[in-house]
């Protein structure tokens, strides 16, 4: 089976565990279809095989789009040229109108945005959004940013606020590797792969 196959299998297996996490979550959540705010002015790790899936998903676009998304990169492309600090942050130049046209191909990281992550590397960490009165926003405490007990208590809901082990990091493991039999390769922000063409 080629090596895109199996990585739809591994995706279906991602998709079902953080559906269960978001519906668990799901008086937290305020994400909804034009909000878009974590598409923009970020870094968005891909890797290899993810970049593949994604270009799958471009390829399906109607040209007009194509277009759109080509002018984005070329943009994108051309101020990462001229940038000299150490981390450039850009919107995706897949997100059209609010809305990422590749839905279904985007990649790991775009899918977990959105939920309370603990992981190995950061410890407990709030989606940005939560500043912004978004996710968890009615459940932390905005000066500690720690759950509220208060607030808690006030929404009245059986299902606790919890953080998930979806760091990047994680999702891509070789254990995942070997049981789905792929490989990732190669890690780094999605517009690096399209300067790289651009040299
Ligand atoms: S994660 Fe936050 S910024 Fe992104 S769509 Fe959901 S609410 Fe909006
Ligand atoms: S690929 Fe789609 S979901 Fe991911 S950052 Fe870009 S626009 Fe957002």
């Amino acid at each position: 089976m080629d090596m895109l196959e199996n990585y739809k299998n591994y995706l279906n297996f991602l998709d079902g565990k953080l559906e269960k996490f978001f519906t668990s979550q799901k008086p937290y959540i305020f994400c909804k279809k034009g909000c878009a705010k974590c598409c923009k002015n970020a870094q968005f790790p891909y890797s290899l095989l993810e970049i593949k899936y994604l270009l799958l998903g471009f390829l399906k676009l109607d040209a007009s789009v194509q277009e759109k998304v080509e002018n984005n990169l070329q943009k994108v492309v051309e101020k990462k040229k001229k940038y000299r600090g150490k981390k450039f942050k850009y919107d995706c130049p897949f997100l059209i109108d609010d809305v990422c046209c590749v839905y279904d191909y985007r990649g790991i990281v775009c899918r977990t945005f959105g939920l309370m992550t603990n992981t190995e590397e950061k410890g407990l960490m709030a989606p940005f959004c939560y500043e912004l009165g978004l996710n968890y926003s009615n459940v932390l405490n905005l000066r500690k940013k720690t759950v509220s007990t208060r607030k808690f208590k006030k929404l009245n809901v059986k299902e606790e606020p919890l953080a998930f082990n979806v760091g990047y990091k994680y999702l891509t493991n070789p254990e995942y590797e070997n049981t789905f039999n792929i490989k990732f390769t190669d890690k780094k922000p999605l517009i690096d792969w399209f300067l790289d063409e651009n040299k």
